[in-house]
């Protein structure tokens, strides 16, 4: 804009020539409204103009947002030095002196149009970048050769509990358990010393500290990037709810699907450990046995189902004596449980299964075939042994069935009980008795 209009129809005939769209004001106040009507990419500005004068009409446009980034070129006969350089103070891009040479403003428009569209393409670039990081669901961090953090997304902020400016400037270390800790700062210093052998570090399961002193499962993966100085692209990608499922399916793996009590394969990796902890400790292991009494006649009295469901509750029943830590009951196969009191001697086992055995039938589930009892019964062998390293767990199943089939034959609807893995004579002839 320009209040000579001799020079103002130079310059639009030019513009129009280069086929730029132009809009003309005489005044200040109507290049504002023009501006911030059409918000121009450039904006050619007389310095001296009446009423509102061009340095006036630049700083109110660079103080209202929706104009303040259009570039503005000063042109003014007022040349001396002060003036050009309050121009630029004011916010102009560039400052043409008069008398106008055509062919120079039309220079200066093109170079002020390409700088404007290569800075427009930066400012969107680094925009679509901020949003991208902004939004991801994994977590972004970028992590110096120190291992200090540097930058982190605002996911790793959800992960981790801390702010983005509580985290920048921590050292990853500080989020790792030692030993990881210490891997990754090792492999960041040997990067950082040559950064030619750059390799990713891949992706490990690490746990991470949160900020409320909890651990997060999270696969991290981690990536070297040169930018000036040796830095590392960290990944963060919550797995806790594989590692739930994965918690899950170990735990289904564990558990007889019809009673909901220990399997069988449970209970034999539980033993395994409990008789190598009484080896250490020196503490007796006792081993119940239970086989429910007549069940196939129940099972052809009263149905499958029937059986079924007798068996979830004789379940619960033994379960129910299983209460400490180093307690397990299982169901071990068809209509047979085992139990494991660790830490127990033979006459507190013995007690526990008669508990058991008076149990179960008073829960008087109705056997009406049974010679032996109204109710479903169980015949129970108890086994104790103090482990050493000659004996087997093997040989206290051994025993523990043979008491059970003892309590078998002497009418069932008992327990029986043995103390075996001894070499005492006193002990081999207890043995002999039982039998
Ligand atoms: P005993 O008093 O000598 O133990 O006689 P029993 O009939 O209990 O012994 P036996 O081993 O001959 O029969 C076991 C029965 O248990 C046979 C089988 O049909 C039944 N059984 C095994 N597993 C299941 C099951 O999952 N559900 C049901 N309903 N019955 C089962
Ligand atoms: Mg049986
Ligand atoms: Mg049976």
């Amino acid at each position: 804009m320009d209040d000579a209009p001799e020079n103002l129809s130079a310059l639009r005939s030019m513009m129009v020539q280069q086929g730029y769209q132009t809009f003309v004001a005489n005044n200040g106040e109507r290049a504002l409204k023009i501006a911030r009507r059409v918000h121009p990419d450039l904006i050619l500005l007389d310095v001296i103009m009446p009423g509102m004068d061009g340095l006036e009409t630049c700083r109110q446009l660079k103080n209202h947002a929706s104009t303040q980034r259009i570039p503005v070129i000063f042109m003014s006969a007022k040349t001396d030095t002060e003036d050009v350089v309050a121009g630029f103070d004011i916010g102009a891009v560039d400052y043409i002196s008069k008398p106008l040479r055509m062919a120079e403003v039309c220079a200066r428009v093109r170079t002020q149009l390409q700088i404007r569209s290569r800075s427009e393409t930066q400012e969107e670039q680094a925009e679509r970048l901020r949003a991208i990081v902004n939004s991801m669901a994994e977590g972004l961090l970028i992590i110096e050769a120190d291992g200090r953090i540097q930058y982190a997304n605002p996911a790793c902020v959800n992960y981790l509990g801390y702010s983005e400016q509580e985290l920048a400037g921590r050292n990853i270390a500080e989020l790792l358990n030692p030993m990881v800790a210490q891997e990754y700062l090792d492999y960041f210093r040997r990067y950082a010393a040559e950064p030619e052998s750059a390799h990713s570090h891949g992706t490990r399961e690490v746990i991470i500290r949160h900020r409320n002193g909890s651990s997060v499962c999270m696969d991290l993966t981690l990536t070297p990037m040169v930018l000036r100085q040796p830095l590392f692209v960290g990944l963060l990608h919550d797995i806790t709810h594989h590692k739930q499922s994965e918690d899950a399916l170990q735990r289904a793996a564990m558990i007889d699907p019809l009673t909901k009590i220990a399997n069988r394969r449970h209970f034999d990796s539980f033993i395994e450990k409990e008789w190598q902890r009484a080896m250490r400790s020196g503490l007796p292991l006792s081993l119940v046995v239970l086989d429910v009494d007549h069940f196939k006649l129940y099972n052809d009295t009263l149905g499958h189902p029937a059986g079924d469901a007798c068996l979830q509750q004789v379940a619960q029943a033994i379960a129910a004596h299983a209460l400490r830590q180093t307690d397990l009951a299982a169901r071990y196969g068809g209509e047979e449980f085992v139990l494991l009191f660790a830490e127990t001697d033979g006459a507190t086992a013995l007690q526990l299964a008669e508990a058991i055995r008076a149990r179960i039938e008073g829960l008087q589930i109705p056997h009406p075939r049974s010679g032996t009892s109204p109710w479903l019964t169980v015949s129970i062998g108890v086994a104790t042994t103090y482990p050493r390293h000659l004996d087997s767990i093997e040989s206290l199943f051994v025993a523990a069935d043979r008491a059970m089939y003892a309590a078998k034959e002497q009418g069932r609807n008992q327990v029986q009980a043995t103390q075996c893995g001894s070499s005492s004579a006193m002990d081999a002839i207890k043995a002999l008795v039982m039998r």
